[in-house]
């Protein structure tokens, strides 16, 4: 029997082969081609001079930016189905966005090929008697939940809510309900896909479900969703976020009260939770600051008691800061929208551990040696980097479960870790990306040193150099059952040969 490596190697070889033997067609030939189809219709095609260009091709973060031959902007499935149908006929290079949130250059964008935005595809309805919500591809999560409003709904999706839901949900979508409700994916009850022939499908539980399961973290390697139909919850009372803040001398404390919460408070307390972060800005100390919501009513002066360390001293020297007092999901995501703005030079990478004390002070003295090892970084015109992590409990695991399960694999509890990274300047790209690059190769040594490492890697938060990790680290049960799924619904690869971006599944 072939071992997993094996696989991997001859999928690559196999790869390797399959593009040597594609020619693929000159964009502006795609691009006229596609003009050509659309004319005088809805959807249109954008040429690098049309006025529209700079701001469809604008990225939350400049880091994306690269630039296509032309941006088609449908409006319906029906003309993304003909898109889809021209460029695997023709040979057509493209790439699919919605919110355009992702960092990676090339994940969302492509350069001379052609972007499909989805940005015209926004609606949101709701139906009362199957509780279900109908988002199209390409909305964002302030307008859904803006929609949902009235009904006393909402969704789980992005915590952020200038994010795309497309990539988001692909990726997977850690919500505020994710301790309750699992991942914002495991809540998709079917989806609309166009797939690389140009058929469009509907994939449910009941219908094509390897392909539903498939998406629940496969990001863009099967077709375009255009829309998903997602499981709604109650959203009748009030919902609170806020910050805590506390000084470097609180630190271990600070550990200490977040290892109890990874280990039993997000499940004691499924309404509670809190992303686990340390910062830097400039040449500033280090703060740790933890983001926490709650979903009910909040007093600071009388918290819900699975938050009580982080307020009554046990952690000293608190400090308090609302982003959303008595509001919505909609004000509080709105409310992280307007902190964490566009613009900057941006980064983000990723791994898992299982959580113990001692690994979380190795990982968090690693990572400020290193930080004040690597020459001129702090004082690069803009620095920020932010050490987070936040536990998957036992309870949203067996929600995911519940829900017919995903591709990410995650049976045990564990915490998922980040770094990320903001900057000015197009010049510090490579210092920074190569800082963020050898931490987390540290922290992985780290924790393999430590024992019983966890090898899943969130893909929402995955960077351009673990492009071919992201997928693998689900685990082989779950790439095999990908590969499965991919050889059925794209057997000629359409979202691997002609798709250049995004974590692709291996072989493919
Ligand atoms: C500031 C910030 C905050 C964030 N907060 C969170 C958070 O709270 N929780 C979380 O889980 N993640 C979070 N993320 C990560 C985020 O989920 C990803 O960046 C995600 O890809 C964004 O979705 P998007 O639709 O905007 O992506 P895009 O950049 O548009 O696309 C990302 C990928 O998805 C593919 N894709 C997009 N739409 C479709 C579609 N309809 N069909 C098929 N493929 C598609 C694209 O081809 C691309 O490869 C955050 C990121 C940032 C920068």
């Amino acid at each position: 029997m072939l071992s997993y490596k094996s696989i991997l190697l001859y999928s690559s070889l196999a790869l390797q082969v399959q593009a040597s033997l594609y020619h693929f067609t000159n964009p502006t030939t795609c691009c006229s081609l596609l003009h050509s189809e659309f004319h005088g219709g809805p959807s249109k095609v954008f040429s690098s001079i049309a006025p529209q260009y700079e701001a469809l091709t604008f990225y939350w973060t400049p880091t994306a930016k690269v630039l296509p031959r032309c941006v088609f902007t449908p409006y319906n499935t029906n003309d993304v189905k003909k898109a889809v149908k021209l460029f695997a006929r023709r040979n057509c290079q493209f790439a699919v966005r919605s919110g355009g949130h992702s960092y990676n250059p090339g994940w969302a964008g492509i350069k001379d090929g052609i972007l499909i935005s989805l940005g015209n595809m926004n609606q949101t309805t709701y139906d009362m008697n199957t509780k279900l919500a109908t988002v199209e591809g390409g909305s964002r999560w302030t307008d859904v939940y803006g929609a949902l409003l009235p009904y006393n709904v909402t969704v789980l999706g992005g915590r952020n809510s200038d994010l795309g839901v497309g990539g988001y949900l692909t990726g997977g979508g850690i919500s505020f309900y994710a301790n309750k409700e699992g991942f914002a994916a495991d809540n998709i009850a079917s989806v609309e896909i166009v797939l690389g022939d140009g058929t469009v499908i509907n994939a449910s539980r009941h219908h094509h479900p390897d392909l539903l399961r498939s998406i629940k973290g496969g990001s863009n390697n099967f077709g375009i969703i255009t829309k998903f139909r997602l499981m709604t919850v109650n959203a009748n009372g009030l919902f609170n976020g806020w910050y805590m803040r506390y000084p470097f001398a609180s630190t271990d404390a600070y550990l200490a009260a977040a290892e109890r919460y990874c280990k039993v408070g997000a499940d004691e307390d499924t309404n509670s939770h809190i992303i686990f972060s340390a910062s830097i800005v400039g040449t500033n100390p280090m703060t740790n600051v933890a983001l926490m919501a709650y979903d009910g009513a909040l007093d600071p002066l009388s918290p819900p008691s699975v938050l009580e360390p982080f307020f009554n001293g046990t952690v000293s020297s608190p400090t308090f800061q609302w982003f959303a007092p008595n509001g919505t999901i909609k004000s509080a995501t709105d409310g992280l929208r307007d902190a964490q703005g566009s613009g900057n030079r941006y980064t983000m990478t990723t791994l898992s551990i299982h959580v113990k004390l001692s690994l979380l002070k190795q990982l968090r003295e690693a990572w400020l040696l290193e930080t004040a090892l690597t020459e001129n970084l702090q004082t690069t015109p803009g620095f920020l980097v932010q050490f987070a992590f936040q536990p998957v409990g036992k309870k949203w695991i067996a929600a995911s479960e519940a829900k017919g399960g995903n591709s990410m694999g995650i049976t045990k509890p564990l915490a998922i870790m980040w770094i990320q990274l903001r900057w000015d300047n197009e010049s510090d790209d490579n210092k920074m990306l190569q800082y963020s690059r050898r931490l987390i190769s540290k922290f992985e040594s780290i924790s393999a040193r430590a024992g019983n490492p966890a090898r899943f890697r969130y893909l929402n938060y995955g960077d351009r150099f673990h492009k071919n990790d992201i997928i693998p680290s689900y685990g082989s049960d779950n790439v095999k059952r990908l590969q499965r799924t991919k050889k059925r619904y794209d057997p000629d690869n359409v979202f691997g040969r002609l798709v250049p971006g995004g974590f692709k599944i291996p072989g493919y």
